[in-house]
């Protein structure tokens, strides 16, 4: 059986830049509805496995399945998007201008277009979709402003919003809380625990007071592969995690 009944199998990947191995012999295995976290050093190789996953960097050698059916190394970009596979990259990107609703209304037609959307009349479950997403993101009471005038903790979370109106079977997230208050790290923290479940996230991530509040799994990565896997405390207990952190 391929893809041994895990929704993301990655096995044996290795991509080189300029003879430089970026990913080394990596085996990641990821069940659906959990919520991963990434950890490594900078240069651990994190970004590159996320441009692997997304058909951004194609890798040398290795399997990647995305569940049992979907060999993602013979998809390019926007399929590997179409089958389910959705980023949210470290810096928000919405629609300034445009209220909450719209920027979500804008995401859920995705590459469709901006202007038919804009002309187009909601069908009622579509703005149920809507609403329920605001729900999701605790965006309730902001729906009408305009995304400019949010907070960067609320433009992260509208960001993820965007993402969920494509219905991604796996969100993978970068740095969310980078240059959010500790109140937003919690909130943060506690949507993506109740995103899981029903979705499968991966989240790359520096800040450890975060990872170890969000207590689930933790992978470690260090030079393109595996170091250790766990939750936090077997990780921050394992003597060559604590090597490659303190740098000894
Ligand atoms: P991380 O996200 O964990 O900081 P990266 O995946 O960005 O690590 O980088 C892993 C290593 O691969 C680094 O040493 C980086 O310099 C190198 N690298 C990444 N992308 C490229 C590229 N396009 N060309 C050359 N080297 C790259």
């Amino acid at each position: 059986e391929v893809g041994q009944g895990f929704l993301l199998y990655l096995e044996g990947i290795s991509v080189s830049f300029d003879g430089f191995k970026a990913i080394n012999d990596l085996n990641l295995y990821i069940k659906e509805g959990e919520l991963r976290c990434i950890i490594g050093p900078n240069g651990a190789g994190k970004t590159t496995m996320m441009d692997i996953i997304t058909g951004k960097t194609r890798p040398d050698t290795g399997q990647a399945w995305f569940g049992q059916k979907i060999n993602l190394l013979e998809m390019d970009e926007p399929e590997i998007a179409q089958a389910g596979i959705g980023r949210k990259f470290q810096k928000p990107t919405v629609f300034e201008l445009q209220s909450v609703f719209c920027n979500l209304e804008l995401a859920m037609a995705g590459d469709k277009g901006v202007m038919p959307t804009l002309l187009a009349r909601l069908t009622p479950s579509q703005v149920d979709r809507i609403d329920h997403v605001l729900q999701l993101i605790g965006l309730v009471g902001q729906r009408n402003l305009p995304a400019g005038a949010l907070s960067h903790g609320q433009k992260q979370w509208l960001e993820i919003g965007m993402l969920l109106m494509q219905s991604p079977k796996l969100l993978l997230v970068d740095e969310p809380v980078a240059g959010m208050t500790h109140q937003e790290m919690d909130r943060t923290g506690e949507l993506l625990t109740n995103l899981a479940g029903e979705h499968t996230i991966i989240l790359v991530e520096h800040d450890m007071d975060f990872v170890r509040s969000i207590a689930s799994e933790v992978t470690v990565l260090h030079q393109g592969s595996v170091l250790a896997e766990g939750t936090m405390q077997q990780v921050q207990s394992n003597p060559k995690v604590v090597e490659v952190y303190l740098g000894a």
